[in-house]
């Protein structure tokens, strides 16, 4: 029986007498928690299949401590294997073409093969990329922040910056290396500037350069944690601003080139560093599917499901989900609405095979945690205004709860970090060329003679 036989709009694409296929496509904090939701939902009455182009789970806002060599990289890039459901098929590769119409998604493996297959429901759950702005020199000179390979990369770079600075005799260059620019002062160019500069500061003393040899730059058009509360906004600032790093509000780069960056305050920094954490755009995918979008998310109702396409269903950074708390306005990209609006889109799917009741996003908001490395961190967990230690325990209490696993090995790192030094070997195994500012793939290595991953919609 197909939907348009059953009259619901939704229908079937999977033949007689087999199971309904959902297909998820995105394993982040959206996609990962609606194929929890919708195994334990749908109880083996429906094939559900997760597509996506790494085979673990990135706890994003533990990024930065990889960056700065406090955690391993494969501590927040949870298994998900280990972790999802076993009736969950995990489809390794990135989904390069969407067929509404003909309700099929193909996707590229990560050996360049393509692949097809047919949905029930789709959920779409892609997350987002870097914003990128027309600014001279920037996708050649700059850095983003999205993924394992660009936080290995950071790490190398910021240990070979200052090997190299205490190698060279020209005072110049040696300033210009030991100064990195951060632009965007959001939780990730805040913390990226916050964690990279303590990391900096110890390696400079270990090379003998002295830790004030360093400079650390956070360069951003608003305040900093702007949109935050006041008072994690006011504390970082704080930190930050005693502990030596030049906070600028309202400037930004003008143009980047190989040994520095001017501001738009007219200001020319030498430096070997750019940083560019200036907020994010939803995954390209989602501009080419001809779904409506708002802000370049894709349109849902509250029961995040698209208007006009009953069987499709997006939620997290790549869709518009209206915010109960604030109308006519759409959610926060962050980890905790694409949690549970990953829960909730599993959920709806499953009530939604069985012909039962969606139910409407809604949400309270329970605080946000910013961690600024060392014994610093700002918090305002159920509206209590922290910041110091008791704002970092609640902090990294926080993430070991939230991660689906590897939390043992995570609190073995930070153990390691508080009595010894940290590990400054350069790899050198992702080079800048593999990272590129301008993708739609900031979780893979690009290799220019790689047909993985595909590259869609530039910016
Ligand atoms: C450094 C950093 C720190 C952060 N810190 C915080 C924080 O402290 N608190 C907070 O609330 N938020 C934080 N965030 C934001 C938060 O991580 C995001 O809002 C959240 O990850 C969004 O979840 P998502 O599932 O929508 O997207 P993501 O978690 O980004 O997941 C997207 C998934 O889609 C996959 N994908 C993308 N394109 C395709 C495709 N074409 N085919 C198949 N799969 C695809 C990706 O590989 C990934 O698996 C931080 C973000 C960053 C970058």
């Amino acid at each position: 029986m197909t939907g348009a036989e059953r009259g619901d709009g939704t229908g079937t694409t999977t033949g007689p007498g087999s199971r309904p296929r959902v297909v998820v496509v995105g394993s982040g904090f959206a996609g990962s928690h609606a194929v929890k939701a919708l195994a334990r939902s749908v109880r083996g009455e429906a094939d559900v299949v997760l597509i996506s182009p790494t085979n673990y789970f990135l706890y994003l806002p533990l990024l930065p401590e990889v960056a700065s060599g406090v955690l391993e990289p494969r501590r927040i890039s949870v298994s998900l294997a280990d972790t999802l459901p076993r009736s969950v098929v995990h489809a390794q590769g990135e989904v390069d073409e969407l067929d509404l119409p003909g309700r099929r998604v193909q996707w590229m493996d990560p050996e360049g093969r393509h692949h097809t297959i047919t949905y029930d429901r789709l959920v779409l759950a892609v997350g987002s990329v870097h914003k990128l702005m027309p600014i001279p020199g920037l996708d050649t000179h700059a850095h983003g922040f999205r993924g394992i390979p660009e936080a290995l990369y950071m790490r190398d770079h910021m240990i070979r910056q200052i090997d190299l600075a205490a190698g060279a005799d020209d005072p110049e260059e040696r300033r210009a290396r030991c100064t990195f620019v951060v632009v965007g002062a959001g939780y990730t160019g805040t913390e990226v500037a916050a964690q990279g500069q303590l990391f900096t500061r110890e390696l400079a003393r270990d090379r003998g350069l002295g830790q004030d040899a360093v400079r650390w730059l956070l360069v951003s058009r608003s305040k900093v944690l702007n949109g935050l509360d006041d008072h994690l906004s006011a504390t970082a600032d704080r930190v930050l601003r005693d502990r030596g790093v030049e906070v600028r509000t309202g400037d930004s780069v003008d143009e980047a080139t190989a040994d520095g960056v001017r501001l738009t305050s007219g200001e020319h920094v030498p430096t070997r560093t750019l940083v560019w954490c200036v907020g994010v755009r939803p995954d390209p995918l989602i501009e080419e599917i001809g779904l409506e979008l708002a802000e370049g998310r894709v349109v849902v109702d509250r029961t995040l499901a698209v208007p006009g396409h009953p069987e499709v269903f997006a939620c997290g950074d790549s869709a518009a989900v209206p915010d109960p708390g604030n109308p006519g306005r759409f959610t926060a990209m962050t980890a905790q609405h694409a949690e549970r609006q990953g829960k909730l889109a599993g959920r709806n799917v499953a009530a939604s095979l069985r012909g039962g009741r969606l139910r409407s996003y809604r949400h309270r908001d329970l605080g946000f945690l910013v961690d600024l490395g060392s014994t610093d961190a700002a918090a305002n967990p159920l509206h209590l205004r922290l910041s110091g230690l008791p704002a970092k325990t609640i902090t990294r209490g926080y993430h070991l709860l939230s991660m689906p696993g590897n939390r043992i090995r995570t609190a073995a790192d930070w153990l390691l970090d508080a009595v010894l030094g940290r590990q400054s070997t350069q790899l050198g195994l992702v080079r800048s060329t593999s990272v590129p500012l301008d993708t739609s793939s900031p979780e893979v290595p690009h290799h220019p003679s790689m047909p993985f991953p595909p590259e869609r919609g530039g910016r």
